[in-house]
């Protein structure tokens, strides 16, 4: 057995696991690179980081923006089963031979993507009534609110009536 660590660099395209987000528009390939590290026998350590670009939309007003994204990958797997102890650390079992590195990377980036994104923080979204950016615009629909019993009668005689 051999100590030290073997270098990794690549890139990696994840794209596929994104394809039923509206919200991320398109993610580039990833960078991927790290280190290897055999520690003991059957456990050796994996650590790197994984970066690319991602444009979002924003969940409020629609605005696509590109925002870097940068991982670490930072997990320590075992090719025998887990001891519970193990298990509580949150060690990886991969009783292959050969180690893939792509679902450590992966699931490293799904766990780092905005969940929802926002263009800015302070995003002020689209209004709900006339689908204004209020970003950039403004709008009088806030300052002719129906009062909300008037409202709930205009609900009411909007429901189609059933025909009995
Ligand atoms: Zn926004
Ligand atoms: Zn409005």
């Amino acid at each position: 057995m051999k100590s030290g660590g073997v270098a990794f660099a690549g890139t990696l395209d994840v794209s596929s696991l994104f394809r039923n987000r509206k919200d991320v528009v398109h993610i580039a390939p990833l960078q991927a690179e790290g280190m290897v590290t055999m520690k003991r026998p059957n456990i050796c350590e994996v650590n790197g980081t994984a970066t690319t670009n991602v444009q979002y939309r924003c969940v409020r007003c629609l605005t696509e923006f590109t925002r870097r994204l940068d991982t670490s990958i930072d997990e320590v797997l075992s090719r025998v089963p887990l001891t519970e102890e193990q298990e509580e650390a949150e060690l990886i079992y991969v009783p292959e031979e050969a180690i893939d590195l792509d679902p450590l990377i992966e699931q490293a980036v799904v766990l780092n993507l905005d969940v929802q994104p926002l263009c800015q923080e302070e995003c002020r979204g689209l209004c709900s009534v006339c689908g204004a950016d209020l970003n950039v615009a403004t709008c009088v629909c806030h300052e002719q609110q129906v009062d909300p019993r008037l409202q709930a009668l205009s609900q009411f005689y909007d429901t189609p009536k059933t025909e009995h």
